[in-house]
Formats: C-alpha cells, sequence, structure tokens
C-alpha cells in the first residue's frame, strides 16, 4: 500500500528575495529576504524532509536511494526534477544555465538544467527577461564587452497565469514583484551573467562571463510552451509543457474527482484555496508527490494544484 509523500520545504534566503512566502502562503521563513522555498527536492543543497508515514524523517534523497520503487521507472541518478516557489523582491541577476553534455563535462559530471516558469502573481507591469537580440556569438561577445545590455536584454510583459519554457543556452532573470512556481531538472548550476553592478556586502557577486557566452545559444529562439485546457465538469486540467525532462500541467478542481497515478511519480504543489486528497487535508502552499502505483486518489475542493512528472 503506497502513502502520500508530504514534505518540508527548505528555504533559501537571497538578496532579491522578500517576505511573500510568509505572507501569501503562510510558510515559517528564515528572514525577510526569503527569496526560495525548495517545495520538492532532492538536491543536495537543499533535500526535503519527508513529514508523514513510514518515512517520516528521511530526506527525498534518502528515499531515492533506498526506495527506487517509490519511482517506479524513473531515469536518473539523482531525483530528476526540483520544484521551487520564488518570491522576488528585487531583480534577481540575468543568468544562462548549460544543457547537460556541457554540464557533465564542465562541472564534475552535473546535470544541465531546464526549467519552467508559472506566474503566480506579479505586479501590475512586471516584466521578466527571456532571450537576447545578439544575431551570432561574435555580436553577443561584442555586446558584452561593451557593456551594451539594455540592447542585448530582451524584457517582456508579463501577468498572472503566464507560463515561460526556458531551455538550457536561454538568457533569462525573474524580476521584482513576480512570485512564481518553477519546475526544473535536478541541477543547481547556474551561470551569472550581468547583476546590474549591484554591491552584495559591499562588492559585485561573482559573474561567469566566459562559461555564459559558450552556452547562450544565438540567436535565441523562444521555446513553444503547450496551451491546451481539458474542460470537465468537477475540474479543468491544462497542459503547460511537455518536453525530454518533464511533463507540467494545471489541475483545477472545484467539487470532487477521482484521479489515477499512472507515471512513475507526480508531484503536486497547491497554488491556491483548500481541500482534501484521500482525508488528508490539504491548503495553499502544501507539496506532495504520489509514488509509483498510487493508483486512484480522490481530490475534493476548491483548489488550484500544478502537477509535474518525468516525462
Ligand atoms: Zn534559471
Amino acid at each position: 500500500m503506497r502513502e502520500i509523500i508530504f514534505l518540508e520545504p527548505v528555504f533559501k534566503s537571497m538578496i532579491w528575495g522578500g517576505n511573500k512566502l510568509k505572507t501569501d502562503f503562510g510558510f515559517d521563513i528564515p528572514s525577510e529576504r526569503t527569496g526560495e522555498c525548495w517545495a520538492i527536492s532532492a538536491h543536495k543543497n537543499g533535500d526535503c524532509l519527508i513529514k508523514n508515514g513510514r518515512y517520516n524523517g528521511k530526506t527525498l534523497s534518502w528515499l531515492w536511494e533506498n526506495h527506487r520503487e517509490e519511482f517506479g521507472s524513473a531515469r536518473g541518478e539523482v531525483f530528476p526534477l526540483l520544484v521551487k516557489i520564488i518570491d522576488a523582491r528585487d531583480d534577481l541577476s540575468i543568468q544562462v544555465h548549460p544543457d547537460d553534455e556541457y554540464a557533465r563535462l564542465n562541472e564534475n559530471g552535473a546535470l544541465g538544467k531546464t526549467e519552467c516558469w508559472y506566474i503566480l502573481d506579479c505586479e501590475e507591469d512586471s516584466e521578466i527577461v527571456i532571450g537576447h537580440n545578439a544575431r551570432d556569438k561574435q555580436e553577443l561577445k561584442d555586446m558584452i564587452a561593451k557593456g551594451h545590455w539594455q540592447e542585448l536584454i530582451r524584457v517582456r510583459k508579463i501577468k498572472k497565469g503566464d507560463f515561460f519554457q526556458i531551455e538550457p543556452g536561454t538568457v533569462h532573470a525573474i524580476k521584482k514583484g513576480t512570485v512564481i512556481l518553477e519546475t526544473q531538472q535536478n541541477s543547481d548550476i547556474t551561470y551569472r551573467l550581468y547583476d546590474y553592478e549591484r554591491l552584495d556586502n559591499g562588492k559585485q557577486r561573482e559573474l561567469h562571463i566566459d562559461k555564459s557566452i559558450e552556452v547562450i545559444r544565438c540567436p535565441h529562439v523562444d521555446a513553444i510552451a503547450e496551451n491546451e485546457t481539458t474542460v470537465y465538469e468537477n475540474y479543468s486540467m491544462k497542459e503547460l509543457i511537455h518536453c525530454g525532462y518533464y511533463t507540467v500541467r494545471k489541475l483545477d478542481i472545484h467539487g470532487e474527482q477521482v484521479f489515477i497515478q499512472e507515471e512513475s511519480f507526480l508531484n503536486m504543489s497547491v497554488i491556491s484555496g483548500s481541500g482534501i486528497i484521500d482525508g488528508h487535508e490539504i491548503k495553499k502552499g502544501d507539496c506532495f508527490l504520489l509514488p509509483s502505483e498510487y493508483g486512484s486518489y480522490r481530490l475534493a475542493g476548491n483548489m488550484e494544484l500544478i502537477i509535474s512528472y518525468q516525462s
């Protein structure tokens, strides 16, 4: 008999972080500059503790190492996905991630990073950085050398509910006033390209210009996200992305519905409202995992969830 695996999030203080993880989500955050909640994570830099059932007190990475049967046929040496909730009170640095091959060769065998963002909330006229305007690597190098950041960086307006897929090699940054749910490969490798000349404790944070130039794709091409919603009587399901690493969907439930968990595992994050899953009360901010062969589950209430699994 498989059990739902509820997880204790790990919080990260960041110079750009805020307090919305407390004010919006009710989390007990470590500081008024809390930038990230690692909600479903088995990464060594933030390994979630299991807070219920027979594995109570163990970490998600321990479960992956010792009870792989809970993850069915999931592939990888490490638990493959990482789900974060990010509160950006200020702009994040402009960054880029390597792909698997570059990371394997240059970062001690680490994974590259494909990630995607669901905009949970943002202030009016909020913006985000995705892409750049250089036609080729030479132009990219020239613009970086001359500090022509305004011309180089592509900024676009966002609104609540928008969704973006960020492929490796894509210049990107979350900007101030934005709260997002990020689903990504289980990797923590980021190259910082530009940090707005900001100071952290009197000095600029380290940049990784050479590695950034190596991995940035030129010219930039926007990734195509899915956008298909299927509406039923008690719920609607929107496919946000299906790529080689993950499939992410948004589920809106209003009433009661039985589903079947047929994936190797299913990540679930409640992003609004409250309800019940198989007798467990759940509310906004709760993140948990349905293991392999969990079978049917019943959701009841009025809530929105982001769900994801390894594709
Ligand atoms: Zn990123």
